[in-house]
């Protein structure tokens, strides 16, 4: 699998995710973690990916999981 080299965003305050996922609701959507697709978990935050317009929601095991030391470039 290709991994482009693209600038991303962790949010990650409280406030911000919240702003971020009323956004997606007002779209229609619903902020379900990207990663697990379980609607039932709590986005814990979101990944802004600004080359292809995209946020990635992810809940709150998923967003520990994440190897956040990859992104701080
Ligand atoms: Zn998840």
């Amino acid at each position: 699998m290709d991994t482009p080299l693209i600038e991303i965003e962790l949010i990650e305050d409280a406030l911000s995710v919240a702003a971020l996922l009323s956004e997606v609701r007002s779209k229609g959507e619903m902020p379900v973690c990207r990663r697990c697709n379980d609607a039932t978990k709590t986005i814990a935050g979101v990944l802004v990916i600004d080359a292809i317009d995209e946020h990635w929601a992810l809940c709150g095991p998923c967003w520990r999981e994440m190897p956040k030391a990859a992104y701080a470039v």
